[in-house]
């Protein structure tokens, strides 16, 4: 495609928060890029936290990490699995952050004298923080506006696209609208007034909608489709429909039946002739939707209540999954109900277990003993991140008879420390983005399991972690068989263990979940379900 001027869709949402912006899209991204289209997504959130790294998973679910060390929104990670391409810390902004660089601005004295506002200064920032994608070359930019028209706090965003739709010219942007149609069962109807009035608070703002996506448990009627084109001036081949479906993966076909990509690019009077080449795509639902075998999985956790907290791992598990023509089925299991619990029956019938990232030590017991009698059942474990680091405790304390080994996390008095602070995090005091972040290599051991699983020598995954497995110990382990896979090639850190005595024992310190995608499923996950059906075969 010749370099033309970036093209902006932005994506707000109406009437109700939590209706899928960010499958919509991810699923309108997905479909561009399947016609040829360069593309990346944004996500605005209009929250004051500088990122989503202190914020505990049950206000906002998991802390998405991408390549370059941002802690984002999950649904950075939608963005990723659907467009099969990598976000950095553009690509998700706060209010928190727009405010912090206008502040240090101000601080330097940047702002000359002048008063500084919401309107020019903010505005300005969230402007240039939008537009600062297009220096990648992107042929289309869209950028999703957390929370819903008509908050407070979102109104800054909402002027912020005002402006640069004014500034970018007709055609070089549009609006889409997510918004919902209630159902009044006891009069059968799909309601269009409360979409009505979003799109009407919108245009109070300046800002008029081009394409409706309604959200509804029915089909919408031809006349209600009519009529919400009437009211809220868009086209009738503007409102498009989505209903509720089994898969989110499901949603860009559904969404491309209605030509929801067509009328997104005629909009931008952008070229349409290159039909979406969505092969992969429908072979994978295939794939998904007839398994051939199934699995059941216990995921060990402490967030499980919500399981928002755990997205990546079990969206890993569908990609994974579908490779194998395997359905995964994932039992919950709180780790504080495993703490001196009936463990045999809490587990009973399960193929695999995987033990759960995590902070804080909750919980942290009823881990230990789950990975203990994982590995003496020969039950297929991978544990990440707090999960590996769970199986290192564990092996040192019931193996290697080091008495009350433990994480200095957990326990900074333990006699044998085999979880223990890196010297340079040690004067750390600020909470916000100072873990060890982001994508990091990692160097095969020839011979292992990981290195035949990655068919690689040199691997490079993503991290978000304190704590280090504390190689004094390196020894020890490795002469009981739970031996280093791979380390880290600059700091010698170790970042996988596996125990060669059992048919899959994997534990990483690093978080391969977050690289999964429908295009590329993750190999360590692929291959656990291996092992999970192996098991289950042998039993
Ligand atoms: N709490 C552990 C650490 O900081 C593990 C973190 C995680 O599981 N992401 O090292």
């Amino acid at each position: 495609m010749s370099k033309k001027a970036t093209k902006y869709i932005f994506v707000t949402g109406g009437v109700t928060s939590s209706l899928g912006k960010g499958i919509v899209s991810s699923s309108l991204g997905m479909l561009l890029k399947s016609r040829g289209y360069n593309v990346t997504i944004q996500k605005l959130d209009p929250y004051i936290n500088i990122d989503p790294g202190t914020l505990n998973p049950y206000e906002h679910g998991e802390c998405y990490v991408t390549e370059d060390g941002a802690e984002t929104d999950l649904d950075l990670g939608h963005y990723e699995r659907f467009l099969n391409s990598a976000t950095s810390q553009n690509n998700n902004v706060t209010t928190g952050r727009i405010y912090q660089t206008v502040i240090d601005k101000e601080r330097k004295g940047d702002f000359l004298g002048k008063t500084v506002q919401v309107i020019p200064h903010i505005t300005n920032e969230i402007k240039r923080r939008i537009k600062i994608l297009a220096k990648e070359n992107y042929d289309i930019i869209i950028t999703e506006i957390g929370g819903t028209v008509g908050d407070i706090e979102s109104l800054p965003y909402i002027e912020s696209v005002r402006q640069l739709r004014w500034e970018l010219g007709e055609n070089n942007s549009m609006v889409i609208h997510l918004t919902l149609l209630p159902y009044l069962a006891s009069s059968g109807e799909l309601k269009t007034k409360p979409s009505q009035h979003s799109v009407r608070q919108l245009m109070e703002y300046g800002v008029q909608a081009n394409v409706l996506v309604c959200r509804t448990e029915h089909k919408i009627p031809k006349d209600q489709r009519a009529k919400l084109a009437q009211f809220c001036n868009v086209n009738q081949a503007n409102v498009i429909e989505c209903m509720d479906l089994p898969t989110i993966y499901e949603v860009p076909l559904e969404l491309h039946k209605q030509n929801f990509d067509e009328v997104v690019l005629r909009e931008l009077a952008l070229p349409i002739e290159q039909a979406p080449d969505l092969k992969d795509w429908k072979d994978f639902l295939k794939k998904y939707k007839n398994p051939k075998k199934h699995v059941e999985i216990a995921l060990v956790g402490k967030y499980v209540s919500l399981q928002d907290s755990y997205k990546s791992i079990a969206e890993a598990f569908i990609h994974a999954g579908a490779a194998s023509h395997t359905d995964v089925k994932v039992r919950w299991i709180y780790s504080g109900d495993l703490e001196n619990g009936d463990m045999a029956s809490l587990l009973a019938g399960v193929d695999g277990m995987l033990i759960a990232p995590g902070f804080g030590d909750r919980g942290i017991e009823g881990k230990i003993q789950a990975a203990q009698y994982a590995r003496e059942h020969k039950i297929p474990v991978l544990g990440i991140c707090l999960g590996m680091q769970i199986m290192t405790i564990e092996f040192a304390r019931n193996v290697l008879g080091l008495n009350k080994a433990h994480s200095t996390e957990f326990d900074t008095h333990s006699p044998y420390p085999v979880i223990n602070i890196m010297e340079e995090q040690k004067n750390v005091i600020d909470k916000g983005g100072t873990m060890r972040l982001g994508a990091w290599k990692c160097v095969l051991e020839p011979g292992t399991k990981l290195f035949d699983i990655y068919n690689n020598q040199n691997i490079s995954e993503r991290h978000r972690h304190r704590y280090e497995f504390n190689s004094d110990f390196i020894a020890d382990f490795e002469g009981n068989e739970f031996i280093p896979s791979g380390k880290n090639p600059d700091t010698g850190l170790v970042e996988a263990l596996e125990l060669q005595n059992h048919p899959f024992y994997v534990g990483v310190q690093y978080h391969p979940e977050y690289k999964s995608t429908v295009a590329n499923p993750h190999p360590l996950f692929k291959a656990f379900i291996d092992a999970a059906v192996k098991f289950q075969t042998k039993k």
